[in-house]
């Protein structure tokens, strides 16, 4: 593949390398564009801090250190400048006139909690809770309705252990939402490497069998994560049974 547009950095406190370090890791595996989507930082109430995003303050450094690298690298790859970011009701439009002050190439849809950090619950923890379900469904579908994204990365993120039915009955909006807005679901690499509940093939078969749109997402937060899909024959295999089609994995960027 071509393209990589889930790509961390130090500063969201639980990623390593340099940023340096991924592009030259990207460049080796032959990709011609390395997008950065490092967690996005929020406009949060004074005295929260979250332990896995960068600071509000770090904004101008993250992006100026990607514009000088853009330039020294623009004729071995491309760079891209973006953020993995949540949609909350509560937070997103403070956080969208923040952005928008520094460079800003695009931003994939990162849903880990509901409705926010702040009051809500991390969509990852496991749970028998239908409500809670139907809330990331909701949240999920609401940020990609915005028009603003690029793609949703980890779609199953979701980790519901009850009724497999319920699972399937709330999850198969979420394709339907990107079928109808043309909107590619990520298959995430780093979940599968570090054996997660995701990508799951329950998911997968599902999406696939409905014609989604996928991407393939590294989601390094290690320069060693920039694969290529054929490098990891169980990746590999995960994509073929599900019938996942990924092409050059170049896609369409939203600017937001
Ligand atoms: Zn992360
Ligand atoms: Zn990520």
């Amino acid at each position: 593949m071509l393209a990589n547009y889930h790509t961390h950095t130090i500063r969201c406190k639980h990623a390593a390398g340099s940023e340096r370090e991924y592009i030259e890791a990207a460049i080796k595996k032959g990709y011609k564009i390395l997008g950065f989507s490092d967690h996005v930082p929020q406009p949060y109430p004074e005295g929260f801090v979250s332990g896995i995003r960068m600071d509000m303050s770090e904004l101008e450094d993250y992006t100026s250190t990607l514009v000088s690298l853009r330039e020294e690298y623009k004729d071995k790859i491309q760079i891209l400048i973006g953020y993995e970011v949540e949609y909350s009701h509560r937070f997103f439009d403070r956080l969208m006139d923040e952005l928008r002050k520094f460079p800003l190439d695009y931003m994939i849809l990162g849903q880990h909690f509901a409705p926010n950090e702040v009051d809500g619950f991390y969509v990852g923890a496991p749970t028998n809770d239908e409500d809670k379900l139907k809330a990331y469904v909701d949240l999920a579908i609401e940020g990609m309705e915005t028009g603003l994204f690029t793609y949703l990365c980890h779609p199953d993120l979701m980790n519901y252990t009850g009724d497999e039915d319920k699972y399937l009955k709330h999850m198969r909006r979420i394709v339907e939402a990107s079928i109808e807005l043309d909107f590619p679901l990520e298959v995430n690499v780093y979940g599968f490497i570090d054996g997660r509940h995701y990508p799951s093939d329950r998911f997968f078969k599902m999406a696939s069998e409905m014609g989604a749109k996928f991407v393939i997402g590294c989601d390094a937060h290690d320069p060693r994560v920039l694969i290529n899909p054929e490098d990891v024959p169980e990746f590999n295999e995960f994509l073929k049974r599900n019938k996942i089609e990924y092409g050059d994995n170049i896609v369409d960027i939203i600017r937001p």
